[in-house]
């Protein structure tokens, strides 16, 4: 008999932890295209019914398609159109996949960044790029390790765009900030709690003060200034700001590298991110999801150095952060094949959450994203 680790119920006594002997009763069969005969099984504390499918990363799905494909070709700057023919599949079909595999990357991201045991200082600093068009630019921050490179958490802000315009584009902006409604202090509230979660992630102690590293932005000190956190710390919990000339050679030796350097990769690899694009994020939501995924896969998939010697060199971005190798290996075998992610069962922070559930708000649009019932599980 096949043993489940938990009932995909979320309301059920067993889905946090369940019996550790075969628990689940036999009830049947069913038969899908893709899939073809499969056993269906019950729970006896809830009487759910469910099967190994409501498990696997391809419920629900009629067509399977290759999960590490997708990902390989989203993190080498190809484009979701270009996808799509490449693959033979429609759009829809592969946005459904992406978001597959990012929900399943965040899940598996909250599991390693609890494992994590290493201590560094944190570099924040704000991503630029824009959605639906040129007049509603995003600013992206992204809290990440100075020395590793690895990424903590990011959020996502609207804001008008800035700097000089012709009369005609003056007039167009005019009419588009009449009619959308953007939110107000969302730079700083984005900053706010992307700094919130580095410090929950990794908060001073007696022999690691928390050192936070940004440009010379005001907005940047007075958040900081203004945290509890900030203003009530002790010889024991000291947090430091290293503000650093944005002007400086964006070398190795920068204290900003971290962020120098996710910004040149993301600009590189991600194809909304490109300078002049045609292929830019018509929907803040989709975008974000597909940020995470690149971002989770850069953290645990792509090699920390290429180039130097590799005597003593970690594998990977988290495995130089920290993370244990052991749960590096297990994000990169679960990420496209392994047990699906539950939202119920994911210690997701709260900007996780707002990826996981479509909740960024995409400027112009009114009614709310699609979120399949089984991903509210
Ligand atoms: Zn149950």
């Amino acid at each position: 008999m096949q043993i489940f680790p938990f009932c995909p119920n979320p309301h059920c006594v067993w889905h946090l932890k369940a019996p550790a002997h075969p628990w689940a009763r036999p009830k049947g069969f069913y038969t899908t295209k893709a899939f073809g005969r499969i056993r269906r099984y019950q729970c006896p504390a809830c009487h759910t019914t469910f099967s190994s499918q409501t498990f696997s990363l391809a419920y629900y799905v009629k067509r399977p398609l290759p999960l590490a494909d997708i990902l390989a070709r989203l993190s080498s700057g190809e484009s979701l159109r270009a996808m799509s023919r490449n693959l033979s599949v429609s759009l829809s079909l592969l946005s459904n996949r992406i978001e597959r595999l990012a929900r399943q990357a965040l899940a598996l991201h909250a599991t390693c960044l609890a494992g994590r045991i290493g201590y560094d200082d944190i570099c924040i600093d704000g991503f630029v790029s824009f959605d639906t068009s040129q007049y509603f630019p995003s600013e992206i921050p992204i809290a990440l390790t100075a020395h590793s490179q690895f990424i903590l958490d990011f959020s996502h802000a609207s804001r008008k765009r800035s700097g000089s315009m012709t009369p005609s584009q003056k007039a167009k902006a005019g009419m588009l900030y009449r009619r959308t409604c953007l939110e107000r202090g969302a730079l700083s509230r984005s900053f706010r709690e992307t700094l919130l979660q580095a410090l929950t992630l990794q908060p001073p102690t007696l022999h690691h003060p928390f050192v936070l590293i940004t440009d010379e932005k005001p907005d940047y000190q007075r958040i900081l200034y203004a945290l509890p956190a900030f203003r009530h710390q002790t010889e024991t919990h000291r947090i430091v700001h290293w503000t650093v000339n944005s002007k400086l050679p964006r070398t190795l030796s920068n204290p900003l590298f971290a962020s120098n350097y996710i910004d040149r990769e993301l600009r590189k690899d991600l194809a909304h991110h490109h300078r002049q694009t045609v292929c830019f994020n018509r929907n803040v939501a989709q975008g974000m999801l597909r940020l995470s995924l690149y971002l989770c896969a850069h953290n645990y998939c792509k090699p920390f150095r290429i180039g130097v010697r590799k005597v003593q060199q970690p594998q990977s971005h988290a495995e130089a952060a920290g993370v244990p190798a052991s749960m590096v290996s297990y994000f990169v075998e679960n990420l496209t094949d392994g047990i699906r992610a539950f939202f119920s069962r994911s210690k997701l922070s709260v900007m996780m959450q707002r990826t996981w559930e479509k909740r960024w708000p995409t400027p112009g649009k009114t009614t709310p994203e699609y979120v399949p019932k089984y991903a509210r599980a």
